[in-house]
């Protein structure tokens, strides 16, 4: 009777596949005397190759464009150095875009999905490019401009901005879900990038935040869905700027303006 029961166990045994596993790691001391490749075999993607390989997995345009020359308003005015770059700062365009937005200072730009493209990541500028687009965030800035003609305070049309012989109707465009997707994923690839080149993104801010004049830049939904998305610091606030207000996730009890509360 024992010597069935044993006979079993050894049937059992050899017939498991990870035995012989589990004898080789009796013996096997590599993964502890450092012999073992800290990846495996396996190498992470750069920050471009995650940010190429998310666009395809979308079905999102990618366009690189930091090495075309251009002269006029969205041309490069001088280098920085990358631990002088320590902040993401978000806009939106304020109208639509055909182009491929060579004439826009910005480091990169998400457009959205027509009829003859798809939603579209565009990348102008390398990081250490300088750029007249953030007003006084242009030393430490990574301007990143969304196409779209937002409101300040998400549904307010008061807040929305309208150029002369438009009506709001016709002018508004919020954000699509995809460039709010696809401005989240540009942030990472930034905050990856910097960390790459040995550089550190802390802050996130908005061009509110560097300029009285752009109050409802880039407006509430991008300010608190891909801003605030990080979790970094928030701004700073610089120059003329104005703090983020309350519904952008900014202190209790600072209005939108002094017209719009804002809550
Ligand atoms: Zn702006």
């Amino acid at each position: 009777m024992a010597q069935e029961r044993w006979r079993k166990r050894v049937t059992m045994i050899s017939s498991n596949a990870t035995l012989w596993d589990r004898v080789r790691t009796l013996v096997d001391f590599s993964a502890w005397k450092g012999h073992l490749d800290p990846q495996d075999g396996f190498e992470d993607p750069t920050p471009m190759e995650a940010l190429r390989a998310t666009c395809e997995a979308q079905g999102w345009g990618l366009v690189d464009h930091r090495q075309t020359p251009r002269r006029g308003r969205g041309r490069a005015r001088g280098t920085r150095k990358i631990e002088d770059i320590y902040a993401l700062w978000y806009h939106q365009t304020g109208c639509l875009i055909s182009s491929e937005g060579l004439s826009i200072p910005a480091h990169s730009l998400i457009l959205r999905r027509t009829d003859t493209r798809p939603t579209t990541i565009v990348l102008l500028h390398p990081i250490r490019a300088y750029l007249y687009g953030s007003h006084h965030a242009n030393p430490f800035a990574i301007t990143i401009e969304v196409e779209a003609c937002a409101a300040g305070v998400s549904g307010d049309p008061r807040t929305l901005w309208t150029p002369k012989g438009k009506t709001v109707a016709e002018h508004w465009a919020e954000a699509s879900e995809d460039q709010i997707m696809a401005t989240r994923i540009v942030g990472q690839y930034y905050i990856d990038e910097v960390a790459a080149q040995d550089g550190a993104v802390t802050h996130s801010g908005n061009h509110r935040n560097s300029h009285k004049s752009r109050v409802s830049d880039p407006g509430q939904e991008i300010a608190t869905r891909c801003t605030r998305y990080h979790g970094l610091l928030p701004g700073p606030v610089i120059g003329s700027g104005r703090p983020d207000p309350t519904v952008w996730g900014g202190d209790e009890g600072i209005p939108y303006s002094w017209r719009v509360r804002g809550w």
